[in-house]
């Protein structure tokens, strides 16, 4: 079995991100302030998120940015990530497809959620915070953050929903070993969590309760900025790297991708690998095909309303235009806890309505299933929610080899599966269920 992959020199890797938005032909409405119903400003985004962020945010007219020379040396600890041409998934498949996946799973905390939290964390820094918050769900951003902060010197301090606090402790081990300072939501150290316990002393915790802490915490602590690690435009910006990467490492295998595939759980891993390829499709070049793999339990892409939404459970984020089950939406507990998220960024939301780019639903067994397939072709165990972008890619491989089309096909692996073996547990045991979302 045959496995080939693509590295960048370091003098290769990208130094500036894509910025999608001053390509975009149809820009997304403005996001607003859900007080004024204005256009939100940097000043008011900067209440909470570091100012350049916020800046990042907004930002409709410059198409590169640079990535500062600090983050760009913390990328090189784990950056270029291979390109892989899958023969193996290939051979198992039996399709005359080329199939390549870049491999995220790579990063020092298993993820592509490092490449927002190091410029998120070096940025707090320069403009002179002493702490960064968030919250997190099954423990990936905060662990990416909490190893961020370490590196440039700040303080972390992260709201972990109360069940997978106990429920799931390896994360949360991984985010106290880079030094980070884990609270289960709700708590009594902040005036949300306490009055959340006062009326609910047994409350579970949601990301809704723990966003409301952080929040909280950054609102009333000089020196300490919030970060979060999905859906805004700042977070997919940083994500570009992956597909600037991809573009060149594609062009050292001689080819072009036909598709490009990434699951989807607020759109940064998916928006990080597509933009980069959808300028040349802007441009009238080429004619890739960008699926998003989400959850069918969670499918706002392909059973959502386009409308503003809060992009948060609690309502504390600007009103965002989106694809949205409603942000009081509860969704399933599917054990890729990355994709259990109610909306989908901005910009992926506009370009899916203007038909530039599409949704896939996909069953929680049948990313196991292709989970498995990979693992047994190509060595690597993926995350949960990575497995729907390589199921994704299986139904295309498939498809190729019913109608003996020769496509190339990209996908992104997102995160590695090494934290999360319980859940293949229970898929090896014929525990897992299915969760069919009906509108
Ligand atoms: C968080 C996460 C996702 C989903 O987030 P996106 O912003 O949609 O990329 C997907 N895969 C892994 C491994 C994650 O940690």
């Amino acid at each position: 079995m045959k496995q080939k992959r693509f590295f960048l020199e370091e003098s290769q890797i990208p130094r500036q991100w894509y910025n999608i938005l001053a390509d975009l032909p149809e820009k997304p409405a403005p996001m607003l302030n859900p007080k004024t119903r204005q256009p939100v400003t940097v000043e008011e985004l900067s209440t909470i998120f570091c100012t350049e962020c916020s800046k990042q945010e907004l930002n409709t007219t410059d198409r590169w940015i640079d990535i500062p020379q600090p983050v760009l040396e913390k990328y090189a600890y784990y950056r270029s990530t291979p390109l892989v041409r899958a023969y193996g998934l290939e051979e198992a498949l039996g399709t005359p497809a080329h199939i390549y996946f870049k491999n995220e799973s790579v990063s020092p905390i298993g993820s592509h959620k490092l490449n927002s939290a190091l410029p998120q964390a070096y940025y707090c820094k320069q403009e002179g915070a002493t702490n960064v918050t968030t919250e997190t769900g099954a423990g990936q951003w905060g662990t990416a953050l909490a190893y961020a902060a370490k590196v440039f010197g700040l303080e972390a301090a992260v709201y972990q929903v109360k069940l997978t606090y106990e429920q799931k402790p390896y994360r949360r081990s991984m985010m106290q070993v880079f030094g980070a300072q884990v609270t289960p939501s709700p708590s009594m150290s902040t005036r949300a969590g306490k009055d959340i316990l006062t009326a609910n002393p047994n409350h579970q915790g949601s990301l809704g309760t723990a966003i409301s802490e952080a929040v909280e915490l950054a609102q009333m602590t000089p020196g300490c900025k919030y970060a979060l690690g999905s859906t805004m435009n700042h977070v997919s910006l940083h994500q570009t790297i992956i597909g600037l990467e991809a573009e060149k490492q594609m062009e050292m295998a001689g080819e072009y991708p036909d598709t490009v595939i990434a699951c989807f759980g607020g759109g940064s891993n998916f928006g990080g690998i597509a933009f980069p390829f959808l300028r040349h499709n802007l441009s009238g070049e080429r004619h890739t095909r960008f699926i998003a793999a989400e959850p069918e339990s969670c499918p706002k892409l392909t059973k959502g309303r386009f409308e503003y939404d809060f992009g948060d459970e609690a309502g504390y984020t600007p009103l965002i235009p989106m694809y949205t089950l409603g942000h009081d939406f509860t969704p399933s507990n599917i054990h890729a806890g990355g994709l259990r998220y109610h909306g989908a960024g901005a910009i992926v939301s506009q370009l899916i309505k203007d038909g530039l780019m599409e949704g896939m639903d996909i069953a929680q067994t049948e990313a196991f299933d292709a989970s498995v397939l990979f693992a047994k072709a190509e060595g690597i165990i993926p995350a949960p929610e990575s497995g729907h972008a390589i199921a994704a890619a299986v139904r295309e491989a498939l498809e190729c080899k019913r109608t003996g089309r020769e496509a190339t096909i990209l996908f992104n692996l997102s995160g590695t599966g090494l934290v999360d073996m319980p859940s293949y547990d229970q898929y090896l045991r014929g525990n897992l269920i299915n969760f069919k979302y009906e509108p």
